[in-house]
C-alpha cells in the first residue's frame, strides 16, 4: 500500500477489544497490526490503541483499535473508553468456559457505556488448542445469533480468521454508515 493512499483514508473507525483477561486481545491486535505473535508478550498496563490501514472494497479504511488495560476488572475509563467507538469486539477464549460465560456481563457494559448503535462482533479465540477446548463452537454462534452479532472463532497464534475479523468489524460498521446516510 503506497503511503499517499495510508494518508488518504476515506474513513476511520473507533474499534474496541473487550473480554476476560488472558483471553488473547492483545495478541490478536499485535497479530493483525503487527503479523507477529509473542508468547511471552507484556501484558498491557494502562489503555493502548494501534493503527492500521487497510483497502476493503477499493476502500480505504483507516481503524484506531483499542486493547483494554489488563485493568478488566477495574472499570474506571470504562465511559472514556467507548465514547465514539463504533465497533466492538468480545473476545472470550475457547478454552476458557469462564471467560465465555462472562461474554454475557461484557455485553451488559457496552449496553451500558457503548452508543446504542455500536456493532458488535464475538470472538471465541485460542482456536489452535484443539485438545483443551471448554467451549463447542455451536454455543458461541447460539450466544452470537442471540444477541444479534457475528461470530468467528480465531487463532491469534497461527493467525487463522484474524484478518476476517477485522475485515468482518469493519464491513459491520461501513454498512450501518451506509445505512445512515440513505
Ligand atoms: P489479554 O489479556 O486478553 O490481552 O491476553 P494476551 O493477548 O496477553 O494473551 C494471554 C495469553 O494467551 C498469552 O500467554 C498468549 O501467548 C496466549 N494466547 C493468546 N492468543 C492465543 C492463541 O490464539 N493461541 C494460543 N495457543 N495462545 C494464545
Ligand atoms: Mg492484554
Amino acid at each position: 500500500m503506497s503511503v499517499e493512499s495510508v494518508l488518504r483514508s476515506d474513513y476511520l473507525f473507533k474499534l474496541l477489544l473487550i473480554g476476560d483477561s488472558s483471553v488473547g486481545k492483545s495478541c490478536l491486535l499485535l497479530r493483525f497490526s503487527d503479523g507477529s505473535f509473542n508468547e511471552s508478550q507484556m501484558s498491557t498496563i494502562g489503555v493502548d490503541f494501534k493503527i492500521r490501514t487497510l483497502e476493503l472494497d477499493k476502500k480505504t479504511f483507516k481503524l484506531q483499535i483499542w486493547d483494554t488495560a489488563g485493568q478488566e476488572r477495574f472499570r474506571t475509563i470504562a465511559a472514556a473508553y467507548y465514547r465514539g467507538a463504533q465497533g466492538i469486539i468480545i473476545v472470550y477464549d475457547v478454552t476458557n468456559k469462564q471467560s465465555f460465560e462472562n461474554v454475557e456481563m461484557w455485553l451488559s457494559e457496552v449496553n451500558k457505556y457503548g452508543s446504542g448503535d455500536v456493532n458488535k462482533l464475538l470472538v471465541g479465540n485460542k482456536s489452535d488448542l484443539t485438545g483443551k477446548r471448554e467451549v463447542e463452537t455451536e454455543r458461541g454462534k447460539e450466544l452470537a445469533e442471540s444477541n444479534g452479532m457475528k461470530f468467528l472463532e480465531t487463532s491469534a497464534k497461527t493467525a487463522e480468521n484474524v484478518e476476517e475479523a477485522f475485515l468482518t468489524m469493519t464491513r459491520e460498521v461501513f454498512q450501518q454508515i451506509g445505512s445512515d446516510v440513505a
